[in-house]
């Protein structure tokens, strides 16, 4: 009877045929410097208030959450009026399971089969995996050589491919560049002439880290219902494990994205933890302060050596340029340093990690590279 047995195949989309999951490579090593996180756990006083809070949640986990997270939207909205002086009524606010879920949300509203998302490389590689999984057809447009965008370059090729989003990192990953507000402006422009609409999403996962007079596009807010400017608590709060992005934008623009999100998308625990750790914001943003001295020294010591570095309002440092970077990142990861082998041919990119973390990074490269030390 076995022989007769027909083996079923799996209707796997044929785009998604012989594609290997995201992500980079998890290795146990000393010093990890490959995915940007935030070098520093949260402190005991943090870890207190969050356990508690999770505790209180656990109490009601009978029931399902508040489905539209109105404290956590209120206390983001909080936090953002004092990040960067912009007031945005909590309704204006959206959260997910990380950004790359708030990004989802965006791409499942506003694009779709015969859409097309638009971004200018390189870029953050998983923009492309969300238009797939959405069926939205994906173009990118280019950076400058100093990975700048010019906005005369981006308003053409909106005008070329009408797209119906446009994502811009700002800072970008993986170069570190903040685009000036002309240049966001500029684009806004263009994406508000496309036949049929088009959202411009800014994505500021690193928004924190930028440096003094460097501008966020929240500012613009008030006056483009079409723009998105999205946040996380992954990098600068130093919490990735609990999975918490969110966007602020126009009331419109959020209900959209009330319609694609599953029910009870973000669990009462995720929404007590993020609400805890947001208590503790103040302490949190004078760590970041201590992580962007430790990015512009360490841009200054990789110059001084005569390496390349694009300039970083990140917590991350792009630079090269080597023949051959594989071998240079292997080096490193020799002894025990885990870099990322990404963007242009002949970059790397390493993270911002404490005082400690550099040095090894410094010692490590010095000898792979032959550098001064
Ligand atoms: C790290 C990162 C994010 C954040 O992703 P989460 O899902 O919030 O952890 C978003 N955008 C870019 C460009 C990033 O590098």
């Amino acid at each position: 009877m076995t022989a007769d047995l027909v083996r079923p195949e799996l209707p796997l989309r044929p785009e998604l045929a012989g594609i290997a999951p995201y992500g980079a490579p998890h290795l146990h090593v000393p010093t990890v410097l490959n995915v940007n996180e935030n070098p520093y756990a949260p402190s005991a006083e943090v870890v207190a208030d969050i356990a508690a809070a999770v505790a209180e949640a656990a109490t009601g986990l009978n029931r399902y959450p508040d489905r539209d997270f109105r404290a956590l939207r209120a206390d983001l909205a909080a936090y953002l009026l004092v990040e960067s002086g912009v007031g945005l009524a909590p309704e204006q606010v959206w959260a997910a399971n990380g950004s790359n879920e708030v990004m989802l949300h965006i791409l499942q509203a506003f694009g779709g089969p015969g859409r097309t998302a638009l971004s200018f490389a390189p870029t953050y590689s998983m923009y492309p995996e969300y238009a797939r999984d959405t069926s939205t057809a994906w173009v990118t447009g280019r950076r400058e050589e100093d990975f700048g965008l010019d906005p005369d370059v981006a308003v053409a090729t909106i005008e070329r491919h009408a797209p119906s989003v446009v994502l811009l990192a700002s800072p970008n990953n993986p170069t570190g560049t903040a685009l000036p507000a002309r240049t966001v402006l500029a684009v806004l422009d263009a994406a508000a002439r496309v036949p049929g609409g088009c959202v411009v999403v800014v994505d500021e996962a690193y928004g924190e880290f930028r440096r003094t007079g460097t501008p966020s596009a929240l500012e613009l807010l008030a006056d483009h219902p079409h723009l998105a400017v999205s946040r996380t608590m992954s990098k600068a709060f130093g919490l990735a494990g609990a999975r918490v992005g969110y966007l602020a934008a126009s009331t419109a623009f959020v209900d959209a994205l009330t319609v694609v999100r599953l029910p009870y998308h973000l669990s009462a625990v995720t929404q007590a933890t993020a609400r805890a750790a947001l208590r503790h914001a103040p302490e949190l943003m004078a760590q970041v302060g201590s992580l962007r001295d430790e990015r512009d020294a360490l841009v200054t010591w990789l110059r001084d050596r005569g390496l390349t570095v694009a300039d970083s309002d990140a917590n991350f440092v792009l630079f090269g340029v080597f023949d051959d970077r594989h071998a240079i990142w292997q080096g490193l990861l020799d002894r025990g340093v885990l870099i990322r082998e990404v963007g242009p041919d002949g970059w790397l990119r390493v993270s911002v990690g404490t005082p400690q973390e550099t040095q090894a990074f410094k010692d490590a490269l010095v000898e792979v590279a032959c550098l001064e030390s």
